[in-house]
Formats: C-alpha cells, structure tokens, sequence
C-alpha cells in the first residue's frame, strides 16, 4: 500500500508539503463521488484520475487549505470543481438572497466561462446551480442568473466587484474559495482587487490556489 503510493509520487514527480498529508486515490472506484459524478468521467470515457486529481481531491476533501501547481492539461478544473459540488452539498441550503457558498476566481473571461462549462457539465447531476461573471459583457443577464441562488459562482475580479458594489451578491455564505490560474492573476494585476475580494470573505473559509508551471 505505502509502496504502491510511493510509486505513483514518485512516478508524477508530485512534490508534497504540508503535515497529514492523504493519500492519493488512484481509481475512480475508490474516491468518494456520488455514482452521477463517476457515471459523466464513464460518459466522456476518463479511466482514471490525473496526478493532480488524484493527490489533490483527497486534500481538498479533508477541508483543508490547498495550493496545487501542475501544467497546462493537468486536470486542475475538476481538481476544485468536484470538491465545491460535495462542500456545498454539505452545507445549509441557499436562502433566496443568499449569495453562494463556492467561489471561483480566474483571470479572464476565456477561462471563466471553461471553467463554468465543467461546473455546469458535473453540477447538472447533483442539482447544484453556477453562474459566471465576467466583464466585457452586459451586467443585466449576469444579474438575472444571481437571482436564482447559485452555489457556485465563477467570476473575474473587477465584474464581482462591480457587482457586489451594486448590492446584487454578497460574499457571506462562501466557505469554499478558488482562485484559479492564481500567479496569472497577479501578472495581471488584479493584487488589489483580489484583496477588496477577501476582505469580505469570512476568515474561515478554505482556500484552494492553483497555477500552472
Ligand atoms: P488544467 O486546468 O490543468 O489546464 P483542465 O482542467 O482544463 O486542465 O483539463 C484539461 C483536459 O483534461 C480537459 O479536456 C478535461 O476534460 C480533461 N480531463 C480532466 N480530468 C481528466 C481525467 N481524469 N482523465 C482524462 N481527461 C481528463
Ligand atoms: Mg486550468
């Protein structure tokens, strides 16, 4: 068992830190989704977890505070979307006006709306509603699809922004946070607005960053 985990470190050259660290779950049939979330990887023919997904679903399970680096392709969109999906399935139900209890920021709108695709693609199974803000579009139909409750929203930082200063969404039901393409964001500089972002996040939350090499 502890040989067979060495291996598979060894052979995705995972570089691990932190204490308790899990072990990675090397099949589907052993990880802990719901037969409608293994029944879509069936569907779109995954055999079996990437090294990423594998190491990093058991850490972000355990509630703990991640941050995940591997390249391009590796998998990271599913690395945080299947951990939001049981987080909040775990969590008190949406009240109308809540505001939602994942968040996802990434640095374009490109990205954001990948990443609502996979959100949309694995919520749709579990009854767990998305929705995706970003600027360079009219803020009307964003607003419209706030009014339904998402537990999840995908967002850039300066349209949430834009948004929460109008009083349309609040912050204080999310517990699970993400930022995506992390390093990106502040090559993009978006340091200020992240940090406007996370002052209105409880402290408490858990935080998941991923980037690429
Ligand atoms: P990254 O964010 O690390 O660049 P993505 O999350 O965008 O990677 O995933 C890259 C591609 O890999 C996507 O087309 C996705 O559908 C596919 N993919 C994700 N997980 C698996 C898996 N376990 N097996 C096979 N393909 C996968
Ligand atoms: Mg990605």
């Amino acid at each position: 068992d502890e040989a067979i985990i060495d291996e598979f470190r060894k052979e995705h050259q995972l570089t691990l830190t932190g204490v308790d660290i899990p072990k990675p779950v090397l099949k589907f049939s052993s990880s802990q989704w719901p037969a409608q979330i293994t029944s879509v990887f069936q569907s779109k023919g995954f055999e079996k977890p990437t090294a990423i997904q594998a190491q990093g679903w058991p850490m972000a399970l355990t509630g703990r505070n991640v941050v995940g680096i591997a390249q391009t392709g590796s998998g990271k969109t599913l690395s945080f979307i299947l951990p939001a999906i049981l987080h909040i399935l775990g969590q008190p139900p949406l009240q109308r006006g809540d505001g939602p209890i994942a968040l996802v920021l990434a640095p374009t709108r490109e990205l954001a709306c990948q990443i609502q695709e996979v959100a949309q693609e694995y919520g749709r199974v579990m009854d767990i509603r998305n929705s995706c803000l970003y600027g360079g579009a009219s803020k009307g139909p964003q607003i419209g699809e706030l009014q339904r409750t998402p537990q999840i929203v995908i967002a850039t930082p300066g349209r949430l922004l834009d948004i929460l200063q109008m009083g349309k969404t609040t912050l204080r039901r999310v517990t699970y946070l993400v930022l995506d393409e992390a390093d990106r964001m502040l090559d993009m500089g978006f340091e200020q607005d992240l940090r406007k972002i996370l002052a209105q996040i409880r402290p408490d939350r858990q935080l998941l960053m991923w980037s690429a090499t």
